[in-house]
């Protein structure tokens, strides 16, 4: 069947809107964050319900049409608009629903997570969530998902109890401990993999105080500044701290080395754990104090504008000790006469509480998460580009592996196994069992043999 036709069929039955190409709106919504993975699909379905989502799964598998399923649509691999593809777009899925007494909220499968927040913020309350609120809250939940409140309360997906999920055949079904336990073990890290999900229960936790800021210091001091990072955190910090570092070079101007250190709960506490971060010698800048959740959920639009094209490398270590620094060190050095963003992600805490086996998430070992990033529009930097894939293989040996949600198809098929370790054995099991024939491909897809 040809996608017109498709169209035709699905608008007929469908409640949202159906485009195709040269339809006016149909370039906004096939447009996705990483201009480098940037595909034209055959047809864009606004979904508004989970019938709606049925009717699309079952359309693009009849027609043998490609399937992609897009919530946020900011996969580095641009894996929710496929070329050539039916995109179930769920973001007119965008319910919000707490309750309360059992400190839940049900969220539609296409709520973004700033929506959420906000939500979540004006009722005194806060869920897990990433630091980019234009990210789509499933992207983020069924990849892991982190941020935060990470170390103190784990990851996203670890505070799913329940989806609704539309399978490969167009059944619905709900994953919880009770029902499908295993489909809902798969969602919890590698969940684009087995179906759309157009529903999820997330626990909620009460807002809380947090003490933090900003510590900016100039970039060409990280030969001193990393190794006393990872001093700090090798003496032991409390799961309510989380320090971030971000590595900001630019060509012809100041190159930062910035702490994003916050801590949750009792602010006198936080200040005295905050403090000495603020002295390692002269900062360019400085802004502590008492935060507010909701301010820490500003768009990244300086670091991460749209229209750019992105490269992302990352590696998940489980401590950050002096040999890590010292690798880092001539990289950093070598990347300011260009622009690239380093970030030290400060993982461990609740995440680390939890088998490698109990969820698909495996990287449970992970006390940080290292990212280089590069963005530029136009031809593709050859330099840059180079410099960050010999950083990666650098820090290669001492790496458990990757993060799915920083994964793109130029990553290989190593991929699979360097994103759910482990765990791959069984994912491919339930693939085989729940889409055998890879209706859905997520970030990596994984073979269903
Ligand atoms: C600027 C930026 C900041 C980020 N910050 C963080 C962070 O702080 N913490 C963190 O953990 N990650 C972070 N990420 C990574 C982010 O988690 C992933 O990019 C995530 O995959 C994005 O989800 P999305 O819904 O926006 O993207 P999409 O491209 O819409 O979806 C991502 C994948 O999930 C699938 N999918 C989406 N919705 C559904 C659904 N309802 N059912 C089934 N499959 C679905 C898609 O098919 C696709 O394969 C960041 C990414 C960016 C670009």
């Amino acid at each position: 069947m040809k996608p017109a036709q498709v169209a035709a069929r699905l608008s007929a039955e469908v409640a949202g809107d159906v485009l195709q190409p040269g339809d006016a709106a149909f370039l906004d919504a096939a447009a996705v964050f990483n201009r480098e993975f940037q595909h034209q699909p055959a047809l864009i379905a606004r979904c508004t319900t989970t019938r709606d989502v049925v009717s699309t799964v079952r359309a693009a598998t009849e027609a043998g049409l490609p399937l992609t399923v897009r919530s946020g649509g900011h996969s580095h691999g641009g894996s929710s608009v496929g070329a050539g593809a039916l995109v179930a777009d769920l973001r007119g899925l965008d319910s919000i629903e707490v309750d309360e007494a059992a400190m839940t909220v049900t969220v539609g499968g296409g709520i973004g997570a700033g929506p959420l927040v906000e939500h979540l913020h004006a009722r005194g309350l806060a869920a897990v969530t990433g630091f980019e609120p234009r990210v789509g809250l499933s992207g983020l939940a069924l990849g892991g998902g982190y941020g935060l409140l990470s170390r103190m309360h784990g990851l996203v997906c670890d505070g799913l109890r329940a989806a609704e999920v539309v399978l490969a055949d167009g059944s619905v079904v709900t994953a919880s401990a009770h029902e499908h336990p295993e489909l809902l073990w798969a969602l919890r890290g590698a969940g684009a993999n087995f179906g759309a999900v157009t529903r999820m229960t997330l626990d909620v936790r009460p807002l809380p105080p947090i003490y933090g800021g900003v510590i900016s210091y100039h970039a060409g001091r990280s030969d001193e500044l990393l190794p006393r990072y990872a001093e700090f955190v090798s003496a032991g910090v409390p799961d309510a701290t989380t320090v971030y570092v971000g590595i900001d070079t630019v060509p012809n101007g100041l190159s930062t080395l910035s702490l994003l250190a916050f801590h949750l709960g009792d602010l006198a506490e936080g200040a005295r754990a905050i403090a000495p971060l603020t002295r390692w010698g002269r900062p360019v800048a400085s802004e502590v104090g008492e935060v507010d959740l909701l301010a820490l959920h500003a768009p990244g639009r300086d670091t991460f504008p749209e229209g750019f094209r992105h490269a992302w490398r990352s590696h998940f270590v489980p401590t950050f000790e002096a040999a890590t620094a010292a690798a880092l060190v001539p990289a950093i050095e070598e990347a300011r006469a260009f622009s690239s963003w380093t970030v030290i992600e400060h993982l461990g805490g609740a995440i680390g509480a939890i088998d490698g086996a109990a969820t698909a998430f495996p990287h449970r070992r992970a006390g940080f998460g290292l990212v280089s990033a590069l963005k530029w529009e136009g031809d593709a930097p050859a330099g840059p580009l180079a410099w960050q894939e010999r950083l990666w293989r650098e820090l290669s040996p001492g790496s458990l592996g990757s993060y799915v949600n920083y994964v793109s198809p130029k990553h290989g098929p190593e991929a699979v196994a360097a994103a759910f370790g482990a765990n791959l054995p069984r994912l491919v099991e339930l693939k085989r069992r729940f889409d055998p024939h890879r209706v859905f491909c997520g970030n990596v897809t994984i073979p269903p043999a």
